[in-house]
């Protein structure tokens, strides 16, 4: 179910990498409970976009606005838009669920102290608190019996599904996914596809960069096909699957 409510604005964020414009111009909206997916094609500013969102990279210019909180920018040295209050860009932070790829796990940490360490030191949470709300979302996740184990102890798919455990603590108003299942082995994606479709139906708002098209298309609100830089193609996602317009985006889709 979506309200209204506008939980993440993205307002024409444009960023360049030395010469090379990665984005170019790139704006969305997601209200609460949607889950927007950015598709396109490798090198077209999927990550870059994600980055920007949380201020991982410093966008050139644009605004992101969370549950109608402008972040205030100022311009660094080098020209890029930088958030002005280190406060307000903790805060964002930690209201924005960030899933890599690569899971970013903390390697000397045991699964539950990667997953209260954030509610701990960043919310204040008590650690019986924390503790418990970490062994929810173990549950939730099927994770709950590596709970003493550490990262390398844990197959890819349980490592993704950690670093899910781990965002979903801080009880963010929005999570993020960077192509989460792109670097498991085939027989391994299964089960985190199954943790965010689990997701998608908790009225939780999402923003998904993915190849799973099967998912995409089943989980999203909107699907955003991003070119070069720009969002070539947005609508539903049986429309810009069934019926793409533009030819970048049949070409695309041909791929799969
Ligand atoms: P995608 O996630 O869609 O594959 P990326 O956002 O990772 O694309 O990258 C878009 C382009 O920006 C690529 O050409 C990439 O090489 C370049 N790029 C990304 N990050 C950096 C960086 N930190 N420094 C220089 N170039 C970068
Ligand atoms: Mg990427």
């Amino acid at each position: 179910m979506q309200t209204d409510e506008i939980a993440l604005s993205v307002r024409d964020i444009h960023k360049t990498f030395g010469k090379s414009k990665v984005l170019k111009g790139v704006s969305f909206d997601a209200r609460s409970g949607d889950v927007i997916s950015i598709i396109g094609s490798s090198g077209s500013g999927k990550s870059t976009l994600l980055r920007c969102i949380n201020y991982l990279e410093k966008p050139d210019s644009g605004q992101i606005i969370l549950a109608g909180e402008v972040i205030e920018t100022r311009q660094d040295k080098d020209g890029r838009q930088y958030p002005l209050n280190k406060k307000q860009l903790l805060c964002l932070r930690s209201r924005l669920g960030m899933v890599f790829q690569n899971f970013n796990l903390w390697d000397h940490r045991t699964v539950l102290e990667n997953i209260i360490e954030g509610p701990i030191y960043v919310l204040k949470c008590q650690r019986k608190q924390a503790v418990a709300q970490a062994e929810e979302l173990m549950e939730k996740v099927g994770i709950l019996e590596k709970r003493d184990q550490y990262p390398s102890q844990l197959s890819g798919g349980q490592q993704q599904r950690v670093a899910i455990a781990r965002a979903l603590a801080m009880q963010p108003s929005v999570m993020l996914f960077d192509e989460p299942t792109s670097a498991l082995d085939p027989e391994l994606v299964s089960e985190v596809v199954e943790v965010i479709r689990k997701l998608a139906t908790e009225n939780r708002t999402m923003v998904m960069v993915t190849h799973e098209m099967s998912l995409a298309r089943e989980i999203s609100s909107h699907l955003i096909f991003l070119d070069n830089g720009r969002i070539e193609e947005q609508g539903p996602p049986e429309q810009i699957m069934d019926n793409p317009k533009s030819d970048r985006l049949r070409q695309f889709l041909g791929k799969f």
